[in-house]
């Protein structure tokens, strides 16, 4: 877990006129400001973020880890994004001096009916081209972790700890030095078409409305900016500048917040844990299960659950907002999909309220670790786009027309994948409404 955001300096107020607005300063939305000034040296690019510091969501809360590409779909922009995206990702972190590590991971399968699902993970990670995979037995587990048990696993080297809080803050240092500016504590509340761009209306944080965001908020005290081009990179809040109704059928999906909370493992059971233990995770949810990770720090967490919340940034358990409530249960989508999950829902809500349960699920794969050794910990919100029809979207869902392209679905592994989505970003970008400057 990387430390707390903190703010990165910023540029003041946003420019009247630019050639590239990007909307949100998480890691995705900064790796592709860099890449568009990359690949156009001297193009004005905008970063718009709400928040009076980059990283301040998902990108800041997360399990830290530079996932190797194992568990997507072969053919998927997961899969392939991840495979190129975690070299590349770590080829900034030593560039840039951000704390990682590339620790590798056991994945530990301790049932018998979760071994065909191991054999399936290790046939995608072959499929997707996932380097130095090997298949364990219960004492190649030991040698690499000696305090885990299972009945088979499989070590997956690629896999790494990274500070993506620093990876972020060294992205938003590179944007700035190529001419890019940062505008931090500025919401953008809407979004409309003009002659030959894209006007976006925005305000300071915290000025009249509150946290209400979209195409129709109020125009309050809110300036405009003029943009040629516009990317939405705005994670939990994807869908609030994203045109409703002309989504091809595919994109028509809606954001739907999953909690994630972590505990910590107190310093005496810290040392039960070499590096990072997952389990077997079921194929059905895009969701790892809840796992083990040492961190850059050294600290060891252990999570996260997933829990439906009732607010976009509900770090605490018990935050709700109305409008985020609101929208989560007014999509059909969520009505299907809870009749389907139920029982796995009550599983969550057992292990996020008891640590005693999050306890036992570990100890499945660490069974000298107990209750008493789960210290609260941090949570973080996952953006999850859920479909009309209660299914929950598994892979990147990027969507445009010809002036805005909106990354409509981009959770885990989207830190990992960031420099190497942003390069999809761009080339779609570039494909669907070139990023040329405007004439001046
Ligand atoms: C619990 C958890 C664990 C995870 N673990 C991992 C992991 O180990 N490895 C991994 O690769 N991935 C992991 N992920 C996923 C990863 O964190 C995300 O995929 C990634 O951070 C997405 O980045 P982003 O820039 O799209 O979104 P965010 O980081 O959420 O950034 C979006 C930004 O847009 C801003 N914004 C929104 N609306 C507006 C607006 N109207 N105006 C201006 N700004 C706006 C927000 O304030 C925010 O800063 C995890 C996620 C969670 C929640």
């Amino acid at each position: 877990m990387p430390p707390a955001p903190i703010a990165a300096s910023d540029d003041g107020a946003p420019p009247a006129a630019c050639d590239l607005l990007v909307v949100g300063a998480g890691i995705v939305g900064l790796a592709v400001a860099r890449e568009a000034l990359r690949r156009r040296p001297g193009l004005r690019v905008a970063v718009l973020e709400r928040e009076d510091a980059v990283a301040a969501h998902q990108t800041g809360h997360n399990s830290g880890v530079a996932h190797s590409g194992l568990y997507y779909r072969p053919g998927s922009l997961k899969a392939r994004l991840a495979v190129e995206g975690v070299e590349a990702l770590l080829a900034f972190c030593a560039e840039h001096g951000v704390a990682h590590e590339r620790c590798g991971k056991v994945v530990v399968a301790t049932r018998a009916e979760e071994l065909p699902r191991l054999d399936e993970l290790e046939r995608r990670g072959r499929a997707n081209g996932v380097p130095g995979l090997r298949r364990l037995d219960a004492a190649g587990i030991r040698r690499h972790e000696p305090h885990v048990r299972g009945l088979d696993g499989l070590w997956s080297p690629g896999t790494g700890v990274v500070d993506f809080v620093g990876v972020t803050r060294a992205l938003a240092a590179d944007v700035r030095a190529r001419g890019g500016t940062l505008h931090l504590g500025r919401e953008v509340v809407g979004a409309a078409r003009s002659d030959d761009g894209v006007r976006l209306r925005h305000r300071p944080r915290g000025a009249s409305g509150g946290a209400r965001t979209g195409p129709g908020g109020p125009a309050g005290d809110s300036d405009v900016s003029h943009a040629r081009r516009a990317i939405v990179c705005a994670g939990a809040w994807a869908d609030a500048l994203a045109p409703r109704g002309a989504a091809p059928a595919d994109a028509d999906v809606r954001v739907v917040p999953f909690r994630g909370g972590y505990r910590v493992l107190s310093p005496e059971a810290a040392s039960l844990v070499r590096g990072l233990v997952y389990p077997v995770p079921d194929p059905d949810l895009p969701f790892l299960g809840v796992h083990l990770t040492r961190g850059v720090d050294g600290e060891v967490h252990a999570g996260p659950t997933a829990l439906l919340v009732g607010a976009r940034d509900a770090y605490r358990l018990t935050r709700v907002r109305r409008t985020d409530l609101g929208a989560t249960v007014r999509w059909p989508g969520t009505w299907r999909m809870a009749r389907t999950w139920w029982r796995t829902a009550g599983g969550e809500i057992h292990r996020t309220v008891s640590r005693r349960a999050m306890a036992a699920e570990l100890a499945r794969m660490v069974p000298e670790l107990r209750a008493h050794d789960l210290l609260p910990g941090p949570a973080g919100v996952r953006a999850q786009a859920l479909r009309r029809d209660g299914g929950l979207v598994d892979d990147f869902v990027l969507d445009h027309d010809d002036r805005t392209l909106h990354v409509r679905n981009a959770p885990s592994p989207a830190a990992t994948a960031s420099l190497a989505l942003a390069g999809e970003i761009v080339d779609r970008a570039e494909a669907a409404f070139g990023l040329e400057p405007a004439q001046r």
